[in-house]
Formats: structure tokens, C-alpha cells, sequence
């Protein structure tokens, strides 16, 4: 069975894990972020110390480690009941993250929509930086870092919107308040429903 799933798009700081955590909110939605199961590691767990590696770098974890912890997370998720695969849709933030990742869920996923958020640079690295205070992020502490979390996006994920094509893709503005942009984003998942 493939997951009914939007797809929530774009740079580091876009804006993702904010507009997730709203859909997500709504009955019938469930938001997955990637980011995030990898921050519920153990930090000294085997796969735990591989994202710290990574992420501490700006880069992604390897593509076969990702998606089967994404696919455990889902799983457990639905053994206790938090999601529902033939009645909810699912909200993805941070994955497929390259193209090669989009290949190994496209047996998985029915994606039906996918906002690609974007945003000014400055906005965007604004946002990691006081991100890092707040979610005490280590990936967002360092303006080094920032630029290489900006360039990878650049080289290995952005390649992902040609995966889906156009007729799936809706662009979002991130630089306007969240709640515009949420407003911008429901304008569209109300017609898929
Ligand atoms: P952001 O919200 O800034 O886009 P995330 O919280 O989604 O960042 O991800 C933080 C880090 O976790 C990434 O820089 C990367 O190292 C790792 N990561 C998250 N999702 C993936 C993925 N799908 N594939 C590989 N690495 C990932």
C-alpha cells in the first residue's frame, strides 16, 4: 500500500518543520520530520553518532541508513495508532532530501502534492540562527555550517523538484508571515481533499 503524502519543500530555514507542525494539527494529517527523528536518536547510539557526524558538517546522512529509520518511524507510528496509512495523509518535512532517496520511496509514497517554500538567503540563514538558541541546534550555531547546509541543499536536494514535475509543485513564499503562507499552502490542500 502507498501513503497518501504531501510533500513540504525547500532550503534549510524555508519553513518546513513550521508549516508541518500546523498541518499536522489538522485531523487526518500526520507530520513526519525527518530532522527530527534523527534529533530522538540517542546521541550515542550507533546511527545516533552517523547523523551528529553528518549533520555537524551540513551534510546528509547516507540515503540506506535514512530511509529505513524514516520507514521504522513510520511503522511504529502506525502500531500505536498515531497514524492511520488508509485514512490520513501524510505531512513529509525533509524527505526524500536527493533524488536517490525519491527513487527508493516511490514504491511508498503517493505523493498528490508538494510546496516548494521559498525564501530571501538572508531570511533564510536568519532563521537557522536564532533556530540555534532556541532548538539548542548545533547544525545552526556556526555560519560555516549554515553555508554548507545552504550549498548541499543547492547541489543534492533541489534536483528532487524535477523528480516530481511540475504538475505536483506549488511555490510558496516563506518571507511573508507563517500564517499567509499557511493560508497560501491550505488554498491547495483543501482541493485535494
Ligand atoms: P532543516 O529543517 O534545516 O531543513 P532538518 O531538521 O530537516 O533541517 O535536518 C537536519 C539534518 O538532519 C540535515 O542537515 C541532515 O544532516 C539530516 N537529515 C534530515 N533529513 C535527512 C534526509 N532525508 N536524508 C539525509 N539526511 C537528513
Amino acid at each position: 500500500m502507498k501513503y497518501r503524502s504531501i510533500l513540504l519543500f525547500g532550503a534549510p530555514g524555508s519553513g518546513k518543520g513550521t508549516q508541518g507542525k500546523i498541518l499536522g494539527a489538522i485531523p487526518h494529517f500526520f507530520h513526519c520530520a525527518c530532522g527530527d527523528v534523527f534529533r530522538n536518536l540517542r546521541p550515542d547510539s550507533p546511527l545516533g553518532k552517523v547523523f551528529l557526524e553528518h549533520s555537524s558538517q551540513g551534510e546528509l546522512v547516507p540515503d540506506q541508513p535514512t530511509i529505513e529509520l524514516w520507514r521504522q518511524c513510520i511503522e511504529t507510528s502506525t502500531k500505536i495508532g498515531r497514524f492511520h496509512p488508509g485514512e490520513d495523509t501524510l505531512v513529509l518535512d525533509g524527505i526524500p532530501r536527493n533524488v536517490p532517496q525519491a527513487e527508493m520511496l516511490s514504491d511508498t509514497l503517493e505523493v498528490v502534492a508538494m510546496f516548494y517554500l521559498t525564501s530571501s538567503r538572508e531570511n533564510l540563514v536568519a532563521r537557522m540562527q536564532r533556530r540555534a538558541i532556541k532548538d539548542n541546534r548545533l547544525d545552526d550555531a556556526n555560519l560555516d555550517v549554515i553555508r554548507l547546509r545552504l550549498k548541499t541543499y543547492e547541489k543534492e536536494t533541489k534536483p528532487v523538484i524535477n523528480f516530481y514535475g511540475k504538475k505536483l509543485i506549488h511555490r510558496v513564499n516563506t518571507d511573508q508571515s507563517p500564517v499567509k503562507t499557511f493560508f497560501d499552502i491550505l488554498k491547495h490542500v483543501v482541493k485535494l481533499h
